[in-house]
């Protein structure tokens, strides 16, 4: 790691795919940053999530310098299946509206970011406990951390929280200077990894009574799945039989007859919930992607997410410091939460037109799921609607 700086222009803290990303793009535009993240580079490499980039997202990508390996080892997907009431659906996102998604794990892309950071000369300070920020409202704000038993402080003209949702720079804004909204799901997906082909090129959303499921995959050999279960249930609840029975029973027969299950090699359980903090700016601190945002799994959406804030917050300090002009951050968060409200009203529906909710039979809301469904299937508005949502919004 090279040397711990005392004053750079921007502390990015969090690692992740939001600050890595900012600290590249930020060197692009020849802004001096620094980077500080908890754990262990390591442990931020062997993290699995998410795999669905989007198509501007992938462009940023490719522009910056970061495309290579993702347009070598990533599938191009040009469309996605809804499963409902034995019928498959094809959404045809090329025919749609003229884009596709990349599938492209995000370990690999934060092993990308990594080696492209180190590349740029920025100071990657991992192991930084303890970051605590002060004088945001102030002209030149510090962060202290802690490294290996030793204190540090960096001074710095803005501070960026990228620390996700467990992160604790948004706890430096007054607690009345922010709203938070939030929308807990009654169940979560139970995830399952295999070395088996995955079912099908594409992927597939499943509606059924018994419950919700999810077809992926992260290369030809490696599979994703997940099945909706209950809120609070554990992996020792899943052994892989239960797992690839329940999988098989959500899928329509056609469907079914060509999964090859196997022993997995990684369990999950992933609680589904919608929550937002807002805004994103309180005088020289700004957040962006988790930590200031999250959405269920269900569209894909948020790791994009954290693509889009960065590409927004680049811009504005760029716009400060090339042309001196404050508009861009005063603007930024305004600007970043429309689009990311509209990837939150994206995600809840889908979450809610394909999931069994608990106490939902023959009521209301069931007749309304199903007229949802029906309506998406029957009409190619409604597929546009959705591809284009899905391929990502305009940034
Ligand atoms: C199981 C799972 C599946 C997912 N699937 C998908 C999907 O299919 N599609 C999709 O788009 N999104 C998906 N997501 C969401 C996606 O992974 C996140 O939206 C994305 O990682 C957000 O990036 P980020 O950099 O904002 O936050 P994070 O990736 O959470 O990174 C935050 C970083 O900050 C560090 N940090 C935390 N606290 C501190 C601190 N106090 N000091 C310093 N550093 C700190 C963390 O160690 C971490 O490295 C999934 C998430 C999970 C958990």
């Amino acid at each position: 790691m090279s040397e711990i700086p005392t004053r750079t222009r921007i502390v990015i803290i969090g690692g992740g795919p939001a600050g890595s990303l900012l600290a590249h793009l930020l060197h692009v535009r020849g802004i001096e940053s620094a980077l500080l993240e908890l754990r262990s580079r390591e442990h931020v490499l062997e993290r699995v999530r998410a795999g669905v980039i989007e198509h501007e997202s992938a462009e940023i990508l490719r522009r910056t310098g970061l495309g290579k390996r993702m347009d070598e080892e990533g599938f191009v997907h040009e469309g996605v299946n809804l499963a409902h009431s034995g019928e498959m659906l094809r959404i045809d996102f090329q025919r749609l509206t003229g884009k596709h998604v990349t599938i492209y794990g995000q370990t690999e892309l934060q092993k990308d970011l990594f080696d492209v950071v180190d590349a740029d000369g920025v100071p990657l300070i991992d192991e930084a406990e303890g970051v605590r920020v002060d004088g945001i409202e102030d002209h030149s704000p510090a962060v202290g951390f802690t490294r290996h038993g030793r204190e540090h402080t960096i001074t710095c003209d803005f501070v960026i929280g990228c620390d996700g949702a467990h992160g604790v720079t948004r706890e430096f804004i007054p607690a009345g200077a922010r709203r938070t909204y939030e929308r807990q799901y009654p169940f979560c997906w139970v995830g399952l990894l295999s070395e088996t082909p995955p079912i099908d090129d594409e992927l597939i959303y499943a509606s059924h009574e018994r419950g919700f499921a999810l077809c992926s995959m992260r290369n030809e050999h490696r599979s994703r799945y997940y099945v909706q279960g209950p809120a609070d249930t554990t992996v020792e609840e899943w052994p892989d039989d239960r797992f690839w029975s329940e999988l098989t029973a959500r899928l329509p027969e056609a469907v079914a007859d060509g999964l090859v299950t196997g022993p997995s090699i990684e369990k999950i359980v992933t609680p589904l919930r919608s929550w937002v903090s807002e805004p994103l700016r309180h005088g020289r601190l700004f957040l962006a992607g988790d930590a200031a945002h999250v959405v269920p799994p269900t569209g894909a959406k948020g790791l994009n997410l954290a693509i889009s804030d960065v590409v927004y917050l680049v811009d504005a300090l760029a716009g400060n410091y090339d042309r001196g002009s404050t508009a861009g951050l005063d603007e930024y968060s305004e600007r970043a939460m429309a689009r990311v409200w509209k990837a939150v009203r994206f995600s809840w529906w889908m979450t809610t037109m394909l999931h069994r909710f608990p106490g939902m039979s023959d009521d209301f809301e069931r007749r309304l799921q199903k007229a949802e469904l029906d309506y998406l299937f029957g009409s190619e508005n409604a597929q546009r609607a959705m591809a284009e949502n899905y391929v990502g919004l305009p940034h």
